[in-house]
C-alpha cells in the first residue's frame, strides 16, 4: 500500500467506524481522534505529532472485538494493531508515541503525583488490564525509548480529548498533516 492509499484507507475507517464509541467516555472515536490533534495543532507541534494524537487510538477501529473490551477484561493491544497498520505509511516519530501511549499511561501513573487520580474511570480500569503502574525498573526502560517524551506529550492530549460537544475542525482539515508526515514515503 503507497503512503496516499493508506491515507484514503485512514479517512475511509473514521468514516466507516468513526462513530464507534470510545470505551465507555462520552466522546465516539472521531470526536476522540479530533480532539487530541486540535489540542496538538494548537500548541504548535510537529505535523508528526499532530498526526500522531490524530491516529493514536486507529487500532480500536481495526479489530471487531466489540466496543468495550476492557469492560469485558480483554485488553485489545489496539496500540500494537496501529503500529503495524501504520507501518507503511508514516515513520517512527508517528509510529513510536502511539505505540507507546498506552505504556506512557502507566509511566505516568508511576512517576507523576495526582495523575492516576486525574483519569476517568474507563482509563482506570483499562490501566489495570494493561499492566498498572510502572515498576521502577520498567520506568528506566521506558525513559531510554527515542520517542518516550513525545508518547507521554500525546497521552496528555488523548487524557483531555474526552469533552463532550467541543469545537474542532474536521477531518479534511486534518489530511494535510497527514500528507506532510507521510510524504517521501
Ligand atoms: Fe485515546
Amino acid at each position: 500500500m503507497t503512503a496516499s492509499e493508506l491515507i484514503d484507507c485512514i479517512v475511509r475507517l473514521f468514516s466507516e467506524r468513526g462513530n464507534k464509541e470510545y470505551h465507555g467516555e462520552a466522546v465516539n472515536q472521531l470526536e476522540h481522534a479530533l480532539q487530541a490533534a486540535t489540542l496538538a495543532e494548537r500548541d504548535g507541534q510537529a505535523p508528526s505529532l499532530i498526526v500522531a494524537a490524530l491516529l493514536h487510538d486507529i487500532g480500536h477501529m481495526l479489530h471487531d472485538w466489540g466496543e468495550h473490551c476492557a469492560i469485558q477484561g480483554i485488553d485489545d493491544y489496539h496500540e500494537q494493531l496501529a503500529a503495524r497498520f501504520l507501518e507503511t505509511g508514516f515513520g517512527p516519530e508517528v509510529i513510536e508515541p502511539i505505540r507507546l501511549h498506552v505504556a506512557a499511561k502507566r509511566y505516568l501513573t508511576a512517576t507523576r503525583a495526582g495523575y492516576y487520580e486525574s483519569l476517568s474511570e474507563a482509563s482506570r480500569l483499562s490501566l489495570r488490564l494493561q499492566g498498572g503502574p510502572m515498576t521502577p525498573n520498567e520506568v528506566q526502560i521506558f525513559e531510554a525509548q527515542p520517542y518516550y517524551m513525545s508518547a507521554v506529550t500525546l497521552r496528555e492530549y488523548d487524557d483531555q480529548a474526552k469533552v463532550i460537544d467541543m469545537r474542532t475542525p474536521s477531518l479534511t482539515h486534518f489530511r494535510r498533516y497527514l500528507e506532510a508526515a507521510s510524504s517521501g514515503r
